[in-house]
């Protein structure tokens, strides 16, 4: 329905020889998608091209007043070597609720996802096939009018790059320790907290840093009220599994509505694990664990799928969950969730676009 034009490069990259030492998002594929809007005009010019970079006026707005969201999935290696991504509709429809908040056009889904089949087919080579590893998709709209006044802008440019990426745990799932930040705030109701913004990354640096300093691999944000309520990590949502249900935070405004979130509920529903979506404070947590009543907390995220929290700290106290090891039920969402994703699995919920169809 959507014609893409394709401009190939005549002048194709090394592709990395050994894809155990991918890391994440150091190395770029040989094209990217564009397409740029104008106000009264639309999306125009939607086309794939050699990756690039771009040139652009140092008055972009951007640069100045942050408007630009962005969204992240993977597209997975079967082992019959064909191509598939993960639920991509609702990262372009996520999108849209970002673009929303921040003032900027919405892009139509079925344009992004022909945009990305036709970036994807371009450089299908880029696509590792070592266990784990996949190709990570960044979508990303940022706006260009040139200008200092503090407007919504006219003009938008939308674009899609791909960075082939490693097994996040080369050794098996790893436990990692939380900080919980007790002072510094991320988001809060009203704000931009549920959208993907860069802005949201960009307040969320120094804490980073402050939890690294004191040992710690990750940030546990608070509400930014009453700076108790469990809110989420970094870039992943939270779960706890308690005696009698798995709890996770509501989606309220404050906090990003990741696609693993929804997944998880719904392949915890499936396989008859109650799931319940409330608020849930920091003390409620730490009484659980001190009582044996908490048996394992994860993170969720594209990234990690899950990530199993074996220290969690907050203020002077520190709990150790699940004896510092992986859960049994958080094991079990990661085998189903990358089963499902890598097609090693059936998909009964229709999760999966093959590429190759
Ligand atoms: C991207 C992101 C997540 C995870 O969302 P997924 O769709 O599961 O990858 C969680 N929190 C924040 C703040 C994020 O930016």
């Amino acid at each position: 329905m959507y014609e893409i034009p394709v401009t190939l490069t005549s002048n194709p990259k090394k592709k990395p020889e050994d894809e155990s030492k991918l890391g994440f998002g150091k190395i770029f594929t040989d094209h990217m998608f564009i397409m740029d809007y104008e106000l009264g005009r639309g999306w125009y010019d939607a086309r794939v091209v050699p990756y690039a970079p771009f040139v652009m006026d140092p008055a972009c707005t951007v640069f100045h007043y942050a408007q630009e969201i962005f969204e992240g999935m993977k597209c997975y290696r079967r082992k019959d070597g064909g191509l598939q991504l993960f639920r991509p509709r609702d990262n372009f429809a996520r999108m849209n609720r970002s673009a929303e908040r921040m003032g900027m056009p919405a892009i139509d889904v079925e344009q992004a996802l022909a945009g990305l089949l036709a970036l994807i087919k371009a450089d299908a080579d880029w696509v590792p096939s070592a266990p784990g590893t996949s190709l990570y998709i960044r979508p990303t709209m940022i706006s260009t009018d040139v200008m200092l006044g503090v407007h919504a802008s006219h003009t938008y440019r939308f674009f899609i790059i791909c960075s082939p990426s490693g097994a996040y745990y080369p050794k098996g799932l790893a436990p990692v320790g939380i900080y919980v930040e007790p002072e510094l705030v991320r988001a809060v109701k009203g704000g931009v907290g549920f959208t993907k913004t860069g802005g949201n990354y960009a307040a969320s640096i120094l804490a980073g840093d402050i939890a690294e300093k004191k040992g710690y691999e990750q940030v546990l944000w608070l509400d930014g009220k009453e700076n108790k309520y469990i809110e989420e990590v970094g870039s992943m949502n939270m779960f706890f599994k308690f005696k009698d249900a798995l709890v996770t935070p509501p989606l309220l405004g404050s906090i990003l509505g990741g696609i693993t979130r929804d997944s998880i509920i719904k392949l915890a529903r499936h396989m008859g694990v109650p799931v319940d979506e409330r608020r849930i404070t920091v003390e409620d947590v730490f009484e659980a664990a001190e009582k044996g009543e908490l048996e394992e907390a994860f993170g969720s995220g594209t990234a990690a799928v899950v990530s199993p929290v074996g220290r969690l700290a907050w203020k002077e106290r520190e709990i150790t969950i699940s004896g510092g090891q992986i859960g049994s039920l958080t094991q079990k969402f990661y085998d189903t969730l990358t089963g499902i994703q890598f097609g090693e699995l059936e998909d009964p919920f229709g999760w999966v676009l093959r590429v190759d169809d």
